[in-house]
């Protein structure tokens, strides 16, 4: 069956014609790359520390497993998920977050098999149709990190100390939001007391929020409507219906987190948007506002889902707690906090070429340079030696290594040392031995 796409012209569409990205995507070039690569090197990192296994998701997953784990009556599954049908008839969708597919994954795979608990991260894109500004994109990225197997209450903290490292290693300082959910039947009779009481006072209520009321009561408590704040201070609160086993277990987290001196304030009005959360929830707030107009973004939020495996096909009941951190507002709280990493490449040497005959000879060379342990640099399309010397020095590079036509010819390169001036031929055959030798003295000079 072929599909024939039925594509109104909207912005985005119009867009397209004119070749540019599409409303809410972006390309991430090369002046950025160095604090990505920071990202990777401090998520890889600590996710070793902790016995956390890499996980890569496919980009595409049946539509059923986002609307049966995050909920049918979410902003994600309503409104935010890009979803279409494929020349297969297939209804799939871009995934909007990571834990559905990791729980999937984890039945997929017979993972309750192994030792528990089975400790998962990704570090990926994810889709979610919303409207763009700073630090909300179409495509953006996520680290996540989700421990599945397990109810004790070590691991929520463990989870929460994780990503509370994971800023403070990036030179983000955050504040955690924490509360706990209960489970599933105290949320239950919890939200049907809070419907009876917004009911009481549905006459103050928006479109938004009556409609709220009527699908999911509790994103009620999200609500920033205006004259919301007054009305939520005076509804019941979750903290109170919690049973002595839940509240047994969320009192650990926290004094789990009082041991290990992560900073949090309880927020009992902190519910999360997606159905599959029980018992502990959180989020992480910079303590510098990045969000439009200073307004509040959180940087990342997690919780517990004991529900979700079962609910997706697993056999046992399955504890699970993750946490999901957003990159591109980690590195907006980065930009605020001045913890940008220098971009500018740096290298030890620097390989200069004069003439045709040495280009030629000179790829190799190069090569031979690279394919030792050195940082070495060039600049082949140049030909003229004082824009490569000048080159070589941006980089900061201690020694230079000139081909010339007659270095050719004599089977010999200058090696000159940058700061000194000084410069020695030498045995083309020796050059990587002789460089090396160079740099460690030169390293050694510093030192003294
Ligand atoms: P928000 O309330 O800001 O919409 P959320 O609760 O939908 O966030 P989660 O599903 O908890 O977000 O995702 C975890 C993190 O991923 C968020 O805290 C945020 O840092 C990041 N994130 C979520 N949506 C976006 C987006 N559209 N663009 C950029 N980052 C995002
Ligand atoms: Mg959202």
């Amino acid at each position: 069956m072929s599909v024939k796409p039925k594509v109104e012209p909207t912005k985005s569409a119009k867009k397209l014609r004119t070749l540019e990205t599409l409303r809410g995507f972006r390309d991430i070039l090369p002046d950025e790359q160095a604090a990505w690569d920071k990202i990777d090197d401090v998520a890889r990192k600590l996710t070793q520390a902790y016995g956390f296994g890499r996980i890569r998701l496919p980009a595409l997953e049946a539509t059923s497993v986002f609307e049966r784990s995050i909920g049918k009556d979410t902003d994600i599954v309503e409104k935010e998920m890009f979803t279409f049908v494929d020349q297969g008839g297939v209804k799939m969708t871009l995934r909007p977050e990571g834990t559905a597919s990791v729980a999937r994954a984890y039945i997929e795979h017979g993972m309750l098999n192994q030792p528990q608990p089975v400790k998962l991260w990704y570090l990926e894109p994810f889709f979610r149709h919303e409207r763009p500004q700073a630090g909300r994109y179409r495509q953006f990225w996520q680290l996540g990190l989700e421990a599945m197997g397990s109810d004790d209450s070590v691991l929520d903290a463990q989870i929460i100390l994780m990503a509370y490292n994971f800023c403070k290693d990036l030179g983000v300082e955050t504040i955690v939001q924490i509360n706990s959910l209960g489970t599933a039947a105290i949320r239950k009779s919890y939200t049907s007391d809070l419907a009876k009481y917004f009911k009481g006072h549905a006459k103050k209520l928006n479109e938004t929020d009556l409609k709220r009321l009527q699908r999911n009561p509790l994103r009620l408590l999200d609500s920033k409507e205006a004259g919301m704040e007054e009305l939520k201070a005076g509804a019941p609160q979750l903290i109170e219906y919690l049973d002595d086993e839940t509240k047994q277990h969320f009192m650990k987290v926290l004094e789990y987190l009082d041991e290990a001196e992560v900073p949090y304030t309880l927020n009992p009005f902190l519910v999360r948007g997606l159905d599959y959360y029980t018992k502990t929830v959180f989020e992480l707030v910079s303590t510098n506002p990045i969000g439009e107009n200073g307004s509040q973004l959180a940087l990342g939020g997690g919780g517990r889902y004991d529900g979700l495996i079962p609910l997706l096909g697993g056999r046992e009941a399955t504890g699970a707690v993750g946490a999901a951190l957003g990159i591109e507002r980690i590195l907006l709280a980065m930009k605020t906090a001045n913890a940008m990493p220098d971009s500018r490449r740096v290298a030890d040497v620097f390989f200069c070429q004069l003439g045709e005959a040495a280009r030629r000879k000179g790829l190799k060379i190069f090569e031979k340079l690279r394919q030792s342990d050195l940082n070495v640099a060039e600049a082949f399309a140049k030909g003229n030696l004082k824009a490569q010397l000048e080159i070589a020095d941006k980089m900061q590079a201690s020694i230079a290594i000139i081909l010339g036509q007659k270095e050719v010819l004599d089977g010999t390169i200058i090696i000159r040392d940058m700061e000194a001036g000084a410069q020695e031929i030498v045995d083309v055959e020796k050059v990587v031995g002789i460089v090396a030798k160079r740099l460690q003295d030169n390293k050694k000079k510093q030192k003294e």
